[in-house]
């Protein structure tokens, strides 16, 4: 983290001067679109650091507001969580967001920002609807337009983040600063200090990934947000499908975060989007961070799930993130093993439309079968932190042997060994028929 701390303190630095330099001109004589602006992105063959350049928007048709078919520039605002999942809040309210303030002068007809939350706001702007053109590519056309239907996208900078669990005001530990809220189809990227971190507003790997919560929502879930209902719980524990079972399920919301962590890499390249999403603070959560790319292998089922007698046996990953980068991990090296390079952008598009289609049709092939029966805690919508290897296996069964079936028979058979030799005894033999060639 370091060095990209380091590159963009002096980036910032160096432009703060420039702009203070620089004599102040109407705001009104910008033309567009599209619009020329200087925003933030990644530079250099790694694309590690940050810094500033000159970027364009095509998209955006009303420049004040930051706003575009696509997605909507929001400012400030109040985030209530009331039911968190990672990255994904899955209950709350969002609020208060206003419409942007940007202060800037026009320089050669380039917009160049005034002050920091304006660079921020560019920043979004520029990189919501670079990543949303490249996502178009990435997905089927039946996915893409669940998506258009469901219309622009709210992106909010800089929201303030409260919890409230179960209608009491609760100081959660925020684990991550960049957000789905789902049920609002709104991004909520918060900026812990303008100099400290990479900034998530211009960090495509970050937005990328978040957009890939709403690819899941829609090609998985169809679009449906379902509540789990603590009251019925009685009525639950009879019901394999109960109403808002999936939304509850630690393996379904950790595929989640792989299927976000496939997007990620399919739209830019990145092969670390978690690396930037998390608040890495802590040095030992950072060396769990730093062990999530994709195309590693350090670790596997048994280094992630924790019996009842050895609960710090393995602290190599913690919780449904390794889930889901296990399924990462699974797409990615069977995408390496059909010949496919890591930079060839189109041959990433193409595999995502084939990972997007087989996602499309998972849930019903998984409601043409039973699921266990849940446990109490299940059908009271209690969440776990840990994977279990007595409750999640059959989940993750149910969900690859499904998506397996939507998936072409030559990727299918290689892509469910990649997934057998990862998820070892947590993707059970009954449910790996489509690894027979
Ligand atoms: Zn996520």
């Amino acid at each position: 983290m370091a060095p990209r701390a380091w590159a963009l303190t002096s980036a910032l630095a160096g432009s703060l001067a420039l702009l203070s330099a620089s004599g102040c001109v109407s705001q009104g004589e910008l033309l567009g679109p599209p619009y020329e602006l200087v925003v933030l992105d990644r530079v250099g063959a790694s694309g590690d650091e940050f810094e500033l350049r000159r970027g364009r928007l095509s998209t955006v048709d009303d420049f004040d507001q930051l706003a575009a078919p696509g997605f909507r520039i929001r400012q400030a605002g109040v985030l209530t969580a009331e039911e968190l999942h990672g990255d994904m809040v899955v209950s709350g309210s969002f609020e208060g967001d206003t419409a942007p303030t940007l202060r800037y002068v026009v320089e050669n007809g380039v917009a160049v920002p005034r002050d920091y939350s304006t660079l921020l706001m560019f920043s979004a702007a520029y990189q919501f609807e670079t990543v949303l053109a490249g996502l178009r590519a990435a997905l089927t056309p039946s996915a893409q337009s669940l998506m258009d239907e469901r219309g622009a996208v709210d992106v909010i900078v800089g929201p303030v983040m409260r919890a409230r669990i179960k209608g009491v005001e609760a100081s959660v530990r925020m684990d991550t600063n960049a957000f789905f809220f789902a049920p609002g189809w709104q991004f909520g990227l918060a900026q812990s200090s303008s100099l400290e971190k990479a900034p998530l507003a211009a960090d495509s790997r970050v937005i990328a990934h978040e957009l890939g919560h709403a690819v899941f929502q829609t090609a998985f879930a169809g679009g449906v947000s379902e509540t789990c209902d603590a009251e019925q719980a009685a009525q639950n524990e009879q019901q394999p499908w109960f109403e808002g079972r999936i939304e509850e399920e630690l393996v379904i919301s950790g595929l989640n975060e792989g299927l976000a962590d496939w997007i990620s890499f399919a739209v830019t390249g990145g092969l670390d989007p978690i690396t930037s999403i998390a608040v890495g603070q802590d040095p030992d959560l950072d060396q769990n961070v730093a062990e999530r790319a994709l195309t590693d292998d350090n670790f596997r089922w048994s280094n992630i799930v924790k019996e009842a007698a050895d609960a710090s046996a393995d602290e190599r990953c913690d919780g449904k993130y390794c889930i889901g980068t296990l399924f990462a991990r699974s797409l990615v090296a069977t995408y390496r093993e059909q010949g496919n390079e890591l930079d060839d952008a189109e041959a990433r598009e193409r595999f995502s439309r084939e990972v997007v289609a087989a996602l499309e049709g998972t849930l019903a092939r998984m409601k043409e079968r039973e699921l266990p029966l849940p446990r109490p805690e299940l059908a009271r919508c209690e969440l776990r932190d840990e994977v279990s290897s007595e409750q999640d296996p059959p989940v993750i069964g149910a969900f690859l042997r499904a998506f397996l079936e939507g998936t072409p028979d030559d990727t299918a058979a290689l892509l469910c060994r990649q997934l057998e030799e990862r998820f070892e005894e947590g993707f059970p033999a009954e449910f790996r028929e489509e690894c027979e060639p």
